[in-house]
């Protein structure tokens, strides 16, 4: 059980990164991480409820999402940024999405979240509070070092590209309702035959999703083929420190992790066309 020695609910973003101040005080947002596992007890719990931080809605030409936004959110209404409301659908059950939010997912860096993957391959930008200013910093540069950006600062939205087509997501699991094993998110913009633009993100091969860069550069201005997907992607995946868990072998999540981005490249690449 988790003990919380003083609970706080804040109604304005100073009062919130007062409390923060403060070397016992933690964040609360959806509490499906902080409130469960092993018995330990908290200092200063500070609730971001009372916040306002639940918005959606177009900030110039990005999407802006809260960060107290629950994943339910973007699976009813997803803004017409359909493969967020798909990602949010496959990170859990309904009870685990009416209460986890978008920001407790990104300052958990979970790397088995098919959100992040698809916050990543939309250009991701995360704005964080801090005492004095709002930083805004790309999604894979904190996920990176999220102790850098979070220890001081608290994430109050991020943006993405509102893109409705050109993307397609893929995963693996060993029952329809378990965490993948091994998940990917791909983005294509498409010149006639080439690839103008590919973002592609990996989530189960690393402490937290990945972008692959290597690869994306690769296939950019490139015409999509699989033998160019094979050797790109086959040099990419050899540097991955890939591990085996219950889920699967680190073999296992080598070769899917290869399968799953051809299909959703070529996905991608169909729906661009
Ligand atoms: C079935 C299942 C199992 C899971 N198991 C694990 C697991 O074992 N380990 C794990 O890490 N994740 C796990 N997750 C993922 C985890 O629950 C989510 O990534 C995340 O916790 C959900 O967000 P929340 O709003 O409930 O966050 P909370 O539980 O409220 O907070 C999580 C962490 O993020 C911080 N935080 C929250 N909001 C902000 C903010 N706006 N700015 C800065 N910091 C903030 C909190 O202080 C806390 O440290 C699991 C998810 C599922 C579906």
């Amino acid at each position: 059980m988790v003990r919380v020695r003083e609970y706080q609910r804040p109604h304005t973003m100073e009062e919130a990164l007062l409390l923060l101040q403060r070397e016992d005080a933690v964040p609360l947002a959806g509490g499906q991480q902080l409130l469960t596992g092993e018995s330990r007890e908290l200092g200063t719990v500070v609730d971001l409820q009372a916040l306002g931080l639940d918005d959606i809605g177009m900030k110039g030409e990005r999407l802006k999402i809260g960060a107290m936004v629950r994943l339910q959110q973007l699976v009813t209404a997803s803004h017409g940024c359909a493969l967020l409301g798909e990602a949010a659908q496959r990170d859990g059950p309904i009870t685990y999405r009416n209460a986890a939010t978008v920001g407790g997912t990104i300052a958990t860096c979970d790397p088995l979240s098919c959100l992040l993957l698809s916050l990543l391959v939309l250009d991701a930008e995360v704005e964080v509070q801090y005492v004095d200013g709002v930083v805004t910093v790309a999604l894979d540069k904190l996920l990176d070092n999220p102790s850098r950006w979070l220890q001081n600062g608290l994430i109050t939205a991020v943006t993405v590209i509102p893109v409705t087509v050109h993307t397609a997501m893929t995963t693996v699991a060993r029952t329809l309702r378990d965490r993948p094993i091994v998940a990917v998110a791909v983005r294509i913009v498409r010149q006639g035959e080439h690839c103008d633009l590919v973002r592609i993100a990996w989530g189960g091969v690393a402490k937290h999703p990945l972008r692959a860069y290597a690869v994306e550069q690769a296939l950019s201005g490139q015409r999509l083929d699989d033998a160019l997907i094979e050797t790109t992607g086959a040099s990419a995946v050899a540097e991955l420190q890939l591990h085996s868990d219950f889920r699967g072998s680190a073999d296992y999540r080598r070769a899917m992790v290869a399968v799953l981005t051809r299909r959703a490249l070529w996905e991608a690449w169909l729906k661009a066309a």
